[in-house]
């Protein structure tokens, strides 16, 4: 996957795309992968990198909802469930299996839950993912050394699924490119085309690196933007309703002594009434809770100060090591394009995950909602109605088992920092063997070796440092300080593949160290 390769394809194509999909996220790449796969001519355009926006900033799980449980929505949850086993199934080299305590501070708290999460056990079936159990007080403790233990009453073992959600969007990238997919980053579309029957039949799209305008035309076009779908929504139609409702979620990103073990901790209910998680991940851990509604969506949306703040002090009151700020290794914040509910409902807990999928009198298609999770089922609910649509030759889907690109199960995720590149980890391995300065460690704690920066140039279609440092390895979400500390060096390796100049690297340094200020909770900590 090389960007000028897929550049000539879209400059050397002649004739009228199938199916063009605006947005590189997971919903956009889930739909180009469903798309390519029935064997569609498929173009996706992403107006920055793959999963730049909130497809890089979830809390990375693949799992039902165990909220949603609780708010009784038994058909996402089912819906989620099946999902999550089709991806552990499809992708073993980027879904791990997690494991999750609830520890209990009441004596109804454990047969409460365990009721609960054995209804999610049951909706789940037996595919792939280990059942839950009851635990005594000493085997939470034993579990996380770290849990408050004043008044603590055994607890709840539950098992989902957990992943790198921007190496999951390169992998889908990669997918739909097996398949013949053309998938461009940094073009962005501008306009919508409509014919003399006010019918949409194509865009106008901008090459962000050259500034070229392209007009494209495809029997079909996709909106899927997320929470940017209402702009696109209203290139089609300027007097259309508004769609979206935005929340904003903040995590905080924490070293692992705060959870050394390995297991997760899920606290369905704090006081106020939200969920927290505090999950390991990369070697870290992340801790988040529930989201707030916000009014206008940005591409790097800041977090709120209060947020960051509440997560500190909900988190202290379940830990014995007190989290403060001076331990925030990272901060990032998502929003979540929820479908707007009719009526008032201003709290984001109580509007639906449910996706949408929304056609035009034009034609134009959007989907929007949904999770990462059932990204597969919306992208094949989008590609039945762009069929019908695009009057395109009907053709059955077959994500269901598809394996991902890199599919390799004999990976261990958990202690190989490699295993995300799942079958071309040799491949990695072996350039480090033909040049030995390949094999040069960038960051011991990220960890990061050269071999991965010149990979990522050139298979995985790489342009900045921030692509490389928040989405290829995911060092600005894992430790915004030690990655401006690296970023010199992934500069001039990258600069060196890319044949770019000294004053790349000024500019590029400048950008990284602006887009590193939404991470950085603490200024200047080295
Ligand atoms: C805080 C938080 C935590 C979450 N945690 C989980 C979780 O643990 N598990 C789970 O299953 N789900 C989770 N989700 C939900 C999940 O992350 C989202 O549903 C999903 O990532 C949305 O993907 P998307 O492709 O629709 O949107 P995005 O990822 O935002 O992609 C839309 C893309 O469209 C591009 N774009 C916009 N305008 C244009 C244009 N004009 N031209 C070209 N491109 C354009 C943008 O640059 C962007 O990359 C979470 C969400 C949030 C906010």
């Amino acid at each position: 996957m090389n960007r000028n390769a897929m550049l000539q394809n879209l400059q050397s194509n002649n004739g009228i795309w199938d199916i063009l999909i605006i947005g590189g996220g997971a919903t956009g790449l889930g739909i180009a992968v469903d798309a390519a796969a029935r064997g569609f001519k498929t173009l996706l355009l992403e107006q920055h990198d793959f999963a730049k926006g909130t497809s890089s900033r979830s809390t990375k799980l693949i799992h039902g909802g165990v909220r949603y449980l609780q708010q009784g929505d038994i058909s996402l949850v089912m819906e989620a469930l099946k999902e999550r086993n089709l991806m552990i199934q499809n992708a073993p080299h980027l879904v791990l299996n997690q494991a999750f305590v609830i520890p209990n501070y009441s004596w109804w708290d454990g047969p409460f839950y365990h009721l609960g999460i054995k209804i999610y056990d049951f909706m789940s079936g037996n595919l792939g993912i280990a059942s839950s159990k009851r635990i005594s007080t000493q085997e939470v403790i034993n579990y996380i050394p770290t849990i408050d233990q004043k008044a603590l009453k055994g607890g709840i073992v539950y098992f989902d699924g957990q992943f790198d959600d921007a190496r999951m969007a390169i992998s889908l990238a990669k997918t739909a490119a097996q398949f013949n997919g053309v998938l461009l980053n940094y073009m962005r579309v501008e306009k919508i085309i409509k014919n003399r029957n006010s019918i949409s039949e194509g865009v106008i799209a901008s090459d962000l690196e050259t500034k070229e305008k392209y007009q494209i035309q495809s029997k079909v076009i996709i909106n899927a933007t997320g929470v940017f779908a209402d702009s696109v929504i209203k290139m089609d139609d300027p007097d259309a309703d508004e769609m979206i409702q935005h929340s904003q979620g903040t995590h905080i990103v924490l070293d692992s002594s705060f959870l050394p073990n390995k297991y997760a901790i899920m606290v369905p209910h704090t006081k106020d009434g939200r969920i927290l998680f505090a999950i390991p991940w990369h070697n870290k851990v992340i801790v988040g809770t529930t989201e707030t509604v916000i009014e206008k969506p940005l591409l790097e949306p800041h977090f709120q100060l209060h947020e960051v703040e509440f997560i500190l002090k909900t988190a202290g009151k379940y830990l014995t090591k007190k989290p403060t700020k001076k331990d925030v290794l990272s901060v990032f914040s998502g929003l979540r394009p929820l479908v707007k509910p009719e009526g008032n409902k201003r709290s984001t807990k109580e509007i639906s995950r449910h996706h949408k999928v929304i056609i035009s009198t034009s034609g134009l298609i959007t989907v929007i909602g949904g999770k990462w999770t059932t990204y597969r089922k919306m992208a094949e609910d989008t590609v039945d109605n762009a069929i019908q649509v695009g009057r395109l030759k009907a053709s059955p889907c077959i994500t269901g088992n598809l394996p991902i690109f890199g599919y390799d199960k004999n990976l261990n995720l958990k202690e190989d920092p490699l295993a995300m590149y799942g079958a071309e980890k040799q491949k990695l391995l072996n350039l480090e063997a033909e040049n030995q300065s390949y094999g040069d460690v960038i960051s011991e704690d990220l960890p990061l070796r050269v071999s991965q920066v010149i990979w990522a140039v050139h298979h995985e279609m790489a342009r900045t440092i921030e692509d490389m440092l928040a989405r290829r390895v995911r060092g600005l979400f894992l430790d915004v300080n030690e990655s401006l500390r690296i970023a010199p060096k992934v500069a001039q390796v990258m600069a060196k593949e890319l044949h770019k100049s000294p004053n790349w690297i000024k500019n590029q340094l400048k950008e990284f160290r602006t887009t590193a200020r939404h991470y950085q909770l603490v200024y200047n900590k080295t």
